[in-house]
């Protein structure tokens, strides 16, 4: 038995936006490294809400450097799926109980001395020696070891007997907007802690920066890999544009459970604050807001029905939309496109976000843990 609403998720299409960016970085790249760094591939939050086994699987099939996640418990899921390359954690282990780290074979991020200090004693009693990649914070203001404040906060660290740093990586805030001063500084920052590490004689194997939006704004911060995530599912991070060849990888489908006309001056769904202005024909959709389908939906967004776009009408309940049909001959049973393409029509993420004043990653992340996700590959 599966609901009406699913999403369908093709993984070819991840596969192929994996190799679309690689493409792109060699072909950008710089003599020094005709290869182009190594991807790390972004899995954190279930995938984006494409669902983070499958997802991580064809990533690590299309040869993904590494896959990374926001969490000890996620990155559990994804070696329990059967992921097997390195994973990197990116959240502070401030709270964590580390002793998945081991058991798991997990990269862990040291983002502040605490950290340290925890894994530091936590690999002596193993009686083994931890690799880690150290967080540099260069002005996100978030985790991260400062970089005005390396002499204070590394030597500890960097003295830890049981723990080897095998990567050093800093995160920008302002990658998604070019008009902003602030991406520039923190890479120059950056650049100064690489050159205080090598005069202390720390020359880690891996320096990573650019999220999304970075790889695509400068080619100066690729460094030895690069850390995408929205772009492997398809979406380039607004507003930038990009000539990446990338194919959106989730689509939301459902079907019209019942259509219903509705007289000139009522009223439509809670807070009855949608009034027909002419004799209306309204359809239900079987999604709603503990589906993902945020309320500001209402009267803004907009579904696909018979290849053209109905509006929301009404408020988005939690498991129903209405829509507008009047001018579209559709009945109950008729496919709903809320995500993706039907017939010429074609709703995208982004154009879901701006309509609602939020970010695609927030969008995609929020799809409801009841929806079926059905994987197509070929
Ligand atoms: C989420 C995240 C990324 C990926 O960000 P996108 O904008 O989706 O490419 C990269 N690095 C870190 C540290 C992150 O938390």
């Amino acid at each position: 038995m599966i609901r009406s609403t699913v999403a369908d998720v093709d993984l070819d299409a991840i596969a192929h936006n994996f190799r679309a960016i690689r493409d792109f970085l060699q072909s950008e790249a710089r003599s020094s490294k005709p290869e182009g760094p190594g991807i790390v591939a972004v899995v954190k939050a279930n995938a984006y809400g494409h669902g983070s086994g499958p997802v991580a699987l064809a990533l690590e099939r299309a040869g993904a450097t590494m896959l990374a996640c926001a969490d000890i418990e996620e990155a559990i899921v994804l070696r329990r799926a059967g992921v097997r390359c390195e994973i990197l954690v990116f959240g502070a282990l401030g709270v964590s109980d580390v002793t998945g780290i081991f058991e798991y074979t997990l990269t862990p991020t040291i983002s502040t001395p605490s950290a340290g200090k925890a894994l530091q004693e936590a690999a002596a009693r193993r009686g083994t020696r931890l690799k880690y990649h150290l967080k540099i914070d260069t002005g996100m203001n978030r985790l991260g070891l400062r970089h005005d404040n390396l002499p204070r906060t590394l030597p500890d660290l960097l003295a830890s007997p049981n723990l080897e740093l095998d990567g050093v990586y800093t995160h920008f805030a302002t990658a998604d907007d070019p008009d902003h001063p602030l991406m520039e500084e923190q890479r120059v920052r950056f650049e100064r802690v690489r050159a205080y590490l090598d005069t202390l004689g720390v020359r880690p194997r891996l320096v990573h920066a650019a999220n999304s939006a970075a790889l695509l704004r400068d080619a100066r911060v690729w460094y030895d890999l690069v850390r995408p995530g929205l772009l492997l599912y398809g979406v380039v991070p607004p507003p930038l544009g990009s000539t990446i060849p990338l194919r959106p990888a989730l689509s939301l489908r459902s079907r019209l459970v019942a259509v219903k006309h509705i007289r000139t001056g009522e009223t439509v769904s809670y807070g009855a604050r949608f009034t027909a202005q002419r004799p209306t024909r309204v359809a239900v959709v079987p999604a709603g807001y503990a589906d993902g389908i945020d309320l500001r939906m209402a009267g803004r967004g907009v579904a696909l029905v018979r290849g053209r776009r109905a509006h929301i009408v009404g408020a988005v309940c939690m498991d129903m939309i209405l829509l507008d049909i009047t001018d579209i001959e559709a009945y109950p049973g008729d496919a709903v496109v809320l995500l993706g393409t039907q017939g010429d029509e074609r709703l995208d993420v982004r154009e879901m976000a701006a309509a609602i004043g939020t970010i695609p990653w927030e969008i995609l992340c929020r799809l409801g843990s009841r929806i079926e996700r059905i994987y197509s590959v070929g």
